[in-house]
């Protein structure tokens, strides 16, 4: 029966069908052509074909030949529902001979499919990702063979690919053409809460895939000439030192340049000239702006320097302000993003800082894990963070309006009037405000065992709220972050005045000064880039100071010198062996003779500890902890390398669990190899402020947690409200359960 049918010749005009979808002009023609080419080699009276819809996890009816072509668009099957639904839950083809007859067959209603015995459905597949299902159909029963299953299947995995390319060419397509005034598509994502807050603004998206794909809106004729493009060009200095200014007010001056690279772009030369020169035959300035801004945007976009793709934004920012500036709108207006909601692809954490300084509302991330740096600062910075998977929201279009939740993690596209109104009480509520601070002044179990609860700090700017908040000390001062944010190394100077800074704040509390903690997802720009396969096991933390002693030293004179004439206690993180703590110790001691040698004041007898964040640690744990003079569990990087889980990544965040019983176990070695040691301990990974897990890591014998300042109001009502014994008695059976769900039980 095969033999009437050519389907080699089919594949062939499938694969043409790529170059067939130039002339298309919507998704939708496209498919269209597919299903009938299909149909016609296949002699088949039907084809169709669904798409799956991520989002609702259903399958829609995209493009029939032979079916009631109103039921497009109005076909829904929910996944494993009708044959179809079937074939793409299992991934597997189904042939039937007479399709009434299986217990799947659902005849869809004003299709008239019923007429239609033979049915042959395959998955369209891009690697794992459903993309829908390509389904053929004829009146003669068992009218496809096994060879007709196969060479749809092959079509299948063809056009999957040309699917997806056709999404994102009309996605480009989309991007280049003038913005329609046409309604946002209203829609639903659902995703994670990173950082609270609920929000409501217009959309800014960023990028679509990747941090290069951005352009200027192409500006309407401004009327501006040459005096308005100076006027402009001033108006957008005095905006960025004004925005510089007050970042620094808030902040701190370790976030002083943040603004200087759109200081300089401004101020270069070449770009000025570049716009003068066209200016000057009479050309429209705003036109003439956003040209020359896309022209340099395409360039750094395309730059095999990470540096310079990263300014891409920088740019795009830079030129919104100058056409607003010679649109005359907003002389004072420094905030670029002010009740923004900025939806990204991924974001950098100085892109966080920035974006707070210019009164961003609220930020959507697609992808990246809850524990990822960008994710920690924008807790720290108060500003609501949802994290999505569905990359379907880098195609909402600028401007619309969308309301953000970042209590229970979704994202709103045009809500209507009513969900805005049940809103309107978490609206009113002012974002990320956290429990509050703490209500007693220490912290103590019922029957009066004392915790001490301190703030991790990641920005200067947060140790005011640490103490606002109510905690007794720094227990994780991330020094990376001034590095982080920056357009090159902060000298050493630079650090000492930060380090200095922060223990003024402190005053008698204790401050624990964490070294370089960078690789991984926190990358220097400015670093000629070391581009690893698996950057979470490679030169990152520790490894990166020891190879990098220059840089290590500079940090450690830093901190040895902020530390003269009072205590100061310095923290290794990822140490993995002996030999690298007593190599990182023995940098130590070379700084101290160095300074000493130079007759620069500093603190000689620095209390040195280690992170416990690697598996190899918690087994040498004794000897670890015999040669520190404290240890801290940073487990959200214990977590990642216990369970082989990275902590970036969204498709395994579902096993990114913080109440494995793994995690406990190790927890309690390192407890128990403390004590043996009797040297203090402090955990100071996220899982310190969840309020079900802090009563088993007292239990378990902890008396010390480090945790962002506005969770500690929140942990120390858990724990004055807790039961010591009981708490023993819950954290012994948690250690003694093999599954995650028995833990789990015990919460
Ligand atoms: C940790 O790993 O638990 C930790 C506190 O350090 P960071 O989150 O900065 O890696
Ligand atoms: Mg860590």
């Amino acid at each position: 029966m095969a033999n009437n049918k050519d389907t080699v010749e089919l594949v062939c005009s499938i694969a043409e069908l790529s170059s067939m979808f130039e002339e298309s002009h919507s998704l939708d023609e496209f498919l269209d052509a597919v299903v009938r080419t299909v149909a016609a080699h296949m002699r088949a009276a039907v084809c169709s074909i669904y798409l799956f819809d991520s989002y609702d996890q259903t399958l829609v009816l995209r493009a029939t030949q032979g079916l009631n072509r109103e039921s497009i668009g109005q076909i829904r099957l929910k996944m494993g529902e009708g044959l179809c639904g079937v074939a793409l839950k299992e991934l597997r083809p189904i042939r039937k001979a007479v399709a009434s007859q299986s217990r799947h067959f659902i005849p869809v209603p004003g299709s008239f499919e019923e007429q239609y015995e033979a049915f042959l459905v395959v998955p369209i597949l891009r690697g794992l990702k459903r993309v829908g299902v390509l389904v053929v159909q004829d009146g003669q029963p068992d009218y496809f063979t096994k060879d007709d299953a196969r060479a749809l299947q092959a079509i299948a995995s063809q056009l999957a690919g040309t699917i997806e390319n056709a999404q994102l060419l009309l996605s480009l397509r989309e991007l280049h053409e003038e913005s329609s005034p046409e309604a946002p598509v209203g829609g639903h994502y659902k995703g994670r809460a990173v950082s609270p807050g609920v929000v409501l603004g217009p959309a800014s998206v960023w990028s679509f895939r990747s941090r290069g794909g951005q352009r200027l809106e192409p500006a309407a004729p401004s009327g501006a000439g040459l005096v308005e493009f100076r006027d402009a060009i001033r108006r957008s200095e005095h905006q960025l030192i004004t925005v510089q200014r007050e970042t620094e007010e808030s902040l701190g001056h370790e976030v002083a340049m943040i603004f200087s690279a759109q200081q300089l772009l401004l101020r270069d030369e070449q770009i000025e000239g570049d716009m003068l020169r066209r200016i000057e035959t009479g050309r429209d300035a705003g036109e003439v702006v956003a040209e020359v801004f896309n022209e340099y945007i395409q360039l750094f976009a395309a730059s095999d320097m990470e540096m310079l793709r990263e300014k891409v934004h920088d740019l795009k920012d830079l030129g919104h302000r100058m056409l607003r500036n010679l649109s005359s709108e907003g002389e004072d207006d420094v905030g670029d993003y002010h009740g923004h909601i900025v939806i990204s692809a991924e974001f950098l954490p100085s892109d966080v800082v920035k974006l707070v300084a210019q009164r961003v509302a609220g930020l959507v991330m697609v992808g990246g894990g809850m524990t990822s740096h960008a994710s920690i600062l924008a807790r720290a910075l108060g500003v609501p963070l949802v994290i999505v998977e569905d990359d379907g929201v880098l195609h909402i279009r600028d401007d619309s309006l969308v309301l953000l939740d970042g209590i229970q993690g979704s994202l709103l596209v045009a809500p209507d009037a009513e969900v805005v109104e049940s809103y309107r009480s978490l609206l009113e509520h002012e974002a990320g405000e956290g429990a509050g601070p703490v209500q007693h002044e220490t912290t103590h179990t019922k029957d009066g065992t004392r915790i001490t609860l301190s703030a991790n700090i990641n920005l200067m700017g947060e140790v005011a709220l640490a103490w606002t908040q109510g905690a007794e000390g720094i227990g994780l001062y991330r020094s990376e972050f001034p590095f982080l944010i920056r357009n090159d190394f902060p000298s050493e100077e630079e650090q000492l005045r930060i380090y200095l800074s922060i223990l003024e704040q402190a005053g008698e509390r204790d401050v624990v000064f964490r070294t370089l903690d960078i690789g991984a997802d926190k990358l220097l720009s400015y670093l000629p880039a070391w581009n690893e396969a698996n950057p979470a096991l490679g030169l990152r933390s520790i490894r990166f100071s020891l190879k990098n002693r220059p840089i290590f030293a500079q940090q450690l004179r830093a901190m040895l010198r902020a530390g003269a004439g009072r205590p100061l206690k310095i923290m290794f993180p990822l140490v993995s062996s002996l030999e690298e703590l007593r190599a990182a110790k023995g940098c130590v001691a070379e700084s101290i003779h160095d300074l000493c040698e130079q007759g620069i004041h500093c603190n000689t007898e620095p209390e040195l500890g280690i992170m416990v964040e690697t598996p190899a640690a918690v087994e040498l744990i004794d000897a670890l902890a015999r040669e520190s003079d404290f240890l801290s569990i940073g487990t959200n990087d214990l977590l990642q390398y216990l369970l082989a889980v990275d902590r970036t990544n969204e498709h395994v965040a579902d096993l990114y669990i913080d109440h494995h019983p793994a995690i406990f176990r190790s927890i309690r070695k390192v407890i128990d190899a403390a004590k043996r040691a009797n040297i203090p301990l402090s955990l100071c990974g996220e899982m310190a402020a969840h309020p079900r897990i802090v009563p088993i890591l007292i239990g378990m014998g902890l008396r010390s947690l480090s945790i962002e300042p506005r969770s500690v109001g929140a942990v120390q009502a858990v724990i004055m409200a807790l039961d010591l014994a009981e708490a023993e008695t819950k954290a012994a059976a948690v250690l003694r359960s093999d599954e995650i769900g028995q833990t789990l039980a015990l919460l």
